[in-house]
């Protein structure tokens, strides 16, 4: 049986449209990896973004040196809010001028949630989220709630789906302040409602928050038409921005005049080289970055926006339910009967771009798995977590994965 899978993957892949993007990337050493299934945690790097950190380091950071900020067609002063836009057009559904890149994806999330609640009206005094979200956004959120004296209001949703438009209904009322959830669940790949719930939201009087870290560059979001508040994301997943890349923040242009972030810095003043008294908020986006843009960490994650572009973000989705529809097919076939739970919705349009599947064997599984070059991730206690990104995973990287976790999943375990 699983040759006949390993015979259809060989074909989904002579027929996919997006088989030219892998030759994009950088090619690991010679047997390091046989098959990557992380790209949903650490994106692979792309030739162009190689070129393109060699290049700063002699032209714009070697030679043009701190001209390089402010002169030259692209100077670096603008990143933040050109390469926001570019991520805004390809990915998100954000006209320009809203969307900037910045901080980390916490730091950014700490930002927007702030700045949501300090412009909630007064009384409103309760943040909405779940206990299927992140922890980073649990405990950014919790410390929000600290500092301003505010309630936490928490929905426990199914862990093996996630956040229902029902379960926001019961908790967000004339005290609800922000709302803040995933669109894309980091562990069961859960894709929330966020039109009806955006909607919902608003119907209540409260900002919405979405976090689009498992969605950015993987399922298509339309964040103006959704009337969406606020989102932040990261770069170094399905964008293959690198290792430690910043995130991007989306404030929607109604809010700009009004939300006040927190991190008053510099770079987000009005004329900061004027280094004058007083913090007065920059127009428009800007006042949402604090201190000096990480060049060096936006050169790849401009690289990984352009491919993405070039691919298509509805091209992408489409080869992404294909890769998560193939993989549930394989698992059914395969694994289901030994034991293994699949831990992701089955409809596809509930569900993003990674499939979970839960063993209690699957933390010495994994690690077998990462020794022999399969690299899945591991959620504890019993999940791992195949990342199929479209750019770079092909559907005979899946076969392979599955028949190496079959092979150490024994039948009747
Ligand atoms: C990956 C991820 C983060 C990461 O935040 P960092 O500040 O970049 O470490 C945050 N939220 C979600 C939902 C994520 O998936």
């Amino acid at each position: 049986m699983i040759d006949e899978f390993i015979a259809r993957a060989a074909d989904s892949d002579a027929a996919d449209p997006l088989a030219w993007c892998i030759s994009e990337f950088v090619e690991p050493a010679d047997g390091a990896v046989a098959a990557y299934l992380d790209g949903n945690s650490l994106g692979r790097p792309t030739k162009v973004a190689q070129q393109e950190l060699a290049r700063l380091i002699t032209d714009g950071w070697g030679s043009s040196l701190i001209r390089s900020w402010t002169d030259g067609e692209a100077p670096w002063m603008q990143w933040p809010e050109t390469i926001g836009d570019l991520i805004g057009a390809a990915c998100l559904g954000a006209a320009a001028g809203q969307t900037v890149v910045a901080d980390s994806t916490t730091v950014m999330l700490y930002k927007l949630a702030r700045a949501g609640c300090a412009a909630a009206a007064p009384g409103r005094d309760e943040i909405v989220l779940d206990s299927g979200n992140f922890p980073t956004d649990r405990y950014v959120l919790e410390g929000i709630a600290a500092e301003r004296g505010m309630t936490l209001r928490w929905i426990e949703p199914d862990p093996l789906a996630g956040v229902t438009l029902d379960e926001v209904a019961a908790v967000v009322g004339e005290r609800t302040a922000l709302v803040v959830l995933s669109h894309v669940a980091y562990r069961s790949a859960w894709i929330a409602d966020m039109p009806a719930i955006t909607d919902l939201v608003h119907q209540a009087g409260a900002y919405v928050l979405w976090d689009l870290c498992h969605s950015v560059g993987a399922v298509p979001t339309q964040l103006d038409d959704c009337g969406v508040d606020l989102a932040v994301g990261c770069t170094y997943k399905y964008l293959n921005g690198g290792p430690g890349a910043p995130a991007f923040g989306y404030v929607a242009r109604r809010h700009l005049e009004t939300f006040r972030q927190p991190v008053q810095g510099w770079m987000g003043r009005q004329d900061p080289f004027t280094m004058g008294p007083g913090y007065v908020a920059a127009q428009g986006i800007r006042s949402f970055v604090s201190g000096t843009p990480p060049v060096v960490g936006m050169v790849p994650v401009r690289a990984g926006v352009e491919l993405t572009a070039r691919a298509g973000i509805d091209a992408i989705r489409e080869k992404s339910m294909a890769l998560t529809g193939f993989t549930i097919e394989m698992y059914d076939a395969l694994l289901a009967h030994r034991g293994v739970e699949l831990q992701s919705p089955r409809d596809p349009s509930v569900r993003g771009g990674h499939v979970t599947l839960g063993h209690p064997d699957f933390s010495r599984v994994y690690r077998e798995l990462w020794s022999a070059g399969v690299v899945p991730d591991f959620r504890e206690p019993d999940g791992i977590r195949l990342g199929l990104a479209p750019l770079t995973t092909s559907f005979a990287d899946v076969a392979s994965s599955i028949k190496a976790i079959v092979d150490l999943v024994p039948e009747g375990a």
